[in-house]
């Protein structure tokens, strides 16, 4: 189940991240602003439950927030994408999933995981490039054993072999993206891609 972000604020900012031009700086805040476009659209679903509230003037029976959430974005580049979600959700957990892609092979290996207990929080796996799909799948996969089935994917861009990967996995994962790339070159990055995301975060 893939959904694209459909807004022309997305594609603007977009945009500006895959400029090459574009420094470290200006890329954080662009990626905080789509990552905060990512957590509007990934908890759409959320459960609510009902209020009743006094207003200045009335009575009113209202809604807020029944379901805690929790984010694991994977490092490093995944960090960038979680402060939207610690923003804006009162109840939030964070969890960490470290996983490092070996340049020549491709081959993403976890080093760390770090996992709150889920209960019946909403998960939400950050990735932001979904490439090859090998750290999302594993991801999601440490986030299963952990006892989560079915956790939503929001990543920044994706390519065709990164959400067919998530897919043969599970083809009900929701992922959420906000770009829909050509595909991998030889090195497996996307094209016409941003780059290394994380390189362009933190300008190493
Ligand atoms: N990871 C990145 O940061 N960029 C790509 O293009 C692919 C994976």
């Amino acid at each position: 189940m893939l959904h694209l972000l459909d807004h022309p604020l997305a594609t603007h900012v977009v945009t500006h991240l895959r400029d090459s031009t574009t420094k470290p700086a200006t890329f954080r805040t662009l990626a905080y602003q789509i990552s905060l476009l990512l957590a509007l659209e990934v908890t759409r679903d959320l459960r609510m439950r009902e209020a009743e509230i006094r207003t200045p003037l009335e009575r009113h029976k209202g809604s807020v927030l029944a379901q805690p959430i929790v984010v694991v974005p994977v490092l490093r580049a995944g960090i960038a994408m979680a402060q939207p979600f610690t923003d804006l959700f009162p109840d939030v957990s964070v969890g960490y999933i470290g996983l490092e892609r070996d340049h020549t092979t491709a081959i993403a290996k976890s080093y760390y995981c770090k996992l709150p207990p889920f209960d019946s929080k909403k998960v939400m796996v950050l990735d932001p490039m979904l490439a090859t799909g090998g750290s999302a799948v594993q991801a999601i996969q440490l986030v299963r054993e952990h006892g989560y089935a079915r956790p939503t994917l929001a990543c920044i861009v994706a390519a065709p072999e990164g959400v067919s990967a998530v897919q043969a996995l599970d083809p009900d994962i929701p992922i959420v993206a906000a770009a829909l790339d050509r595909e991998l070159d030889a090195r497996k990055y996307i094209l016409p891609g941003l780059g290394d995301f994380g390189d362009r975060l933190y300008g190493t």
